[in-house]
Order: C-alpha cells, then structure tokens, then sequence
C-alpha cells in the first residue's frame, strides 16, 4: 500500500508540476515587461572583443533583400511586435537587452502591438536557424528569429538590424572597395542592388553589427584598408550603426549631428566650428580611416583636407573624408575638461578603434614659439586615460589640457 501511495504520489505531483508550468507559459505576457528590460540592464555590459555571431549560410535567405529601403521605413520609427509567449526567462531577457541596445542609443522604438497595428514584427524562437529575420517593414506581419546555441542578444540585435532596415555591410554596392574575397576559402556574398540600397553616404563599418564576423577570421573576406583586427561589432551597435539608424530615421536633438563626406559637403550646411588654424582659416571636426582606426582630426572644408594623428605622425586626408554637421542646430558645444573630472556623458562620438573602442571629439590650443595660437579638433581616446591628441606640422601631439564636444 505505501508503494502504491508514493507512486501515485509523484504522478500527482508530476501532473502538477506540468500543469502549473504550462499555466506559467500561458501567462507570460507576448510582449516584454519592465521587469525584463530591469534584469537585462543588470547583465554586464557586452564584451567588446567577443565573438558573438557565426551565422550559417541560409542567415541570407531573406524573404525580402532590401536595404536602408525608404518605402519600407517603419513610420516614426516606431516598430510594433509581439514576442513568442513560449520564451522563458532568460531568453526574454536577451531579447530585452537588444532592444534596449536600440532604445538606448537610436530613436527606433520597438513597441507592443496594438489594435490596428497591421505591419508587425514577430519576435520568435526557431531552432532550424541561427537567426533570420526579414528586412524592412514588409507589410503585415513578419518576423525576426533565433534559435539554437545563437539565442544570445547579440544575434537578436542583429536580426532587429534587419527589422530596422539593414542588410549586410559586406554586401553594400561599393563594398568591393573596402573587401575582396579568397575563394579558396568561399565564395563571395552577392551585392546589393543599388536601387533599393542607401548606405547613407556613411563610411563602410567593418565593425558593424551587420558585418559578418567569422567570414573576416577564416580568412575569407580580406580586407582592402591596412589594420583592420575585428569584423562585427561584438553584439552591441556600432559607432557608426547607431549614426546610421539616427540618420535614417531622422533622429532630432543629441541624436541630429551627421558626418557628412567631403564629396557632397556643401559650405551652406551648419557645421562645428573646432578651432582655427595659424592663418586664420576656421577648422572644423572631420574624421577619416587610418590604419583599421576611423579618427577624428581638424577638417578644412575649403581646402579640402582633413588632418589626423596616428601613432605619433600626421596624416592628411585629400578625399573620403567626413566633416561634422549640426543639421538641426542643437546645442552641441564644447566644455572644459578639467583634471580629475570625469568625462562627460553627453560626449559626442566621432569615431572608433579598429578595435571597436569609441573615440570622442576633443579640441586643444597649441602655442607656437612664434607667439602664434592654433586650437585644433581632435581625437580623445577613453583608454588611454582620455588623453587627447591633435596633428601639427607632421606630427601628433597630446594636450594636456582640453575641451570636449557635448550635446545637451
Ligand atoms: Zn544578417
């Protein structure tokens, strides 16, 4: 009889534990709570030389390939979804931090859907793929998926990437420019149909979240600009995503600046003004690839040119340079760093380590033995214990004192 008892016992316990599982899946809401985004911005914050995204071959197969495709923009950039009531915890949690990855740095808004929300995203677990997602608004209801060992918030960020409206950065049309192809190893991407694609005039971003990383490793994609270590972005966005989704989705306020390159800069747009050069002319922030590094230095936009420093020599920059602008003319300005405080947080961005580090913009006043002053935009590298540097006269030099450029 006791054996009896205890057997049934479990199975009643059994039953139970089912049932009260299966009523917990039940309840989850289909969309995130504030109690998933609370424990994603507990996590650690992503590590910037991670390797988080190896996707198979059939991550391409997009139903649609459109990319930075202005009929499939998401109004406002406000992008309703529905998540997978099935996920659990700990995958809710990695969906919440890639939309908090958006929500932090971008004005995209991934919302709940509502009643007449007729274009959706479906955020979905599936197994059969690492992750896929369609690309733009494509009418109706469409999804963004990981699954497998890929259920991380980098490979999320990623197909959200898609959502958002990008596709790949090894298959922008001018792509050929910056990457070849070992085809003993693989064989190339296709290119993007210059029709349906904008880069957005913005430089090509090997460490992009929507770059392939394991490509770039085994040797397959090679790049054509010295220096370059890593490919994708390590599972957050990029410097240069973050400018790109702002600059798609007309982002105002502190996420308004633009870089514009030199080739379509015309002097009537409202610019920066960084400092001035010995002659009098004005200088302005610019930045341009060096070595795998994207550097902010003093640009010329009359004479065309663009200085930075690197590893102690100046570089100039004749073309393929950007030049900051303040389209909507927010408060962007520059204030005093002071020795021992901390770096302001309001910072703005102007480029980033092949490394993936992010540089910001810094300005500083150079005295000359001839009692001449130049003050120079430059580059302020976080850690190197923020130490700023301009280029002069061939060569780089660090500032002991500085400003930095703000938005507020
Ligand atoms: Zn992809």
């Amino acid at each position: 009889m006791a054996g009896r008892l205890f057997i049934s016992t479990l199975l009643v316990i059994g039953v139970a534990l089912v049932h009260s599982s299966t009523i917990k899946e039940s309840t989850r809401p289909n969309f995130l709570t504030e109690e998933d985004f609370a424990r994603a911005r507990l996590l650690p914050s992503v590590v910037p030389n991670g390797t988080v995204f190896n996707p198979p071959k059939n991550e391409l197969k997009f139903p649609e390939t459109k990319n930075a495709w202005k009929h499939g923009q998401w109004p406002n950039g406000r992008i309703p979804y529905t998540l997978d009531p099935g996920f659990n915890d700990q995958q809710r949690v990695e969906v919440a931090r890639a939309i908090e990855n958006y929500h932090s740095k971008t004005c995209v808004r991934f919302v709940p859907r509502q009643a007449g929300d007729n274009d959706f995203v479906e955020i979905l677990r599936d197994d059969n793929t690492c992750g896929l997602a369609n690309v733009c608004r494509s009418g109706g209801a469409q999804f963004a998926k990981f699954g497998g060992s890929c259920i991380s918030s980098g490979v999320m960020t990623h197909e959200l990437g898609h959502t958002v409206c990008f596709g790949h950065e090894q298959t922008r049309p001018d792509r050929d420019s910056y990457i070849s192809w070992n085809t003993n190893i693989c064989q190339p991407h296709g290119i993007d149909n210059g029709n349906d694609w904008s880069t957005l005039d913005l430089l090509y971003d090997y460490v992009s979240l929507q770059h392939y990383e394991g490509e770039c490793y085994n040797g397959c994609i090679v790049p054509r600009i010295s220096g370059v270590t890593k490919c994708g972005s390590g599972g957050d966005l990029s410097v240069l995503d973050v400018e790109k989704i702002n600059a798609f989705y007309n982002c105002g306020g502190c996420q308004s600046y633009r870089f514009r390159p030199i080739s379509q800069l015309s002097l009537n747009e409202n610019l920066v003004s960084g400092g001035n050069g010995i002659n009098g002319e004005t200088l302005y922030p610019c930045r341009v690839y060096v070595n795998g590094d994207i550097i902010p230095g003093k640009g010329d936009p009359v004479a065309r040119s663009c200085h930075v420093g690197y590893a102690g020599v100046e570089y100039e920059a004749r073309d393929n340079f950007e030049i900051l602008t303040n389209p909507k003319n927010v408060n962007v300005h520059w204030v005093r760093r002071t020795p021992g405080s901390s770096f302001p947080a309001n910072a703005i961005r102007g480029g980033r380590s092949a490394e993936r580090e992010a540089f910001y913009i810094g300005r500083c006043t150079l005295q000359l033995t001839d009692g001449k002053t130049t003050t120079i935009p430059g580059k302020i590298h976080p850690s190197a214990s923020s130490s700023m540097y301009v280029a002069f006269g061939g060569q780089e030099y660090q500032c002991a004192d500085y400003d930095v450029l703000v938005c507020d």
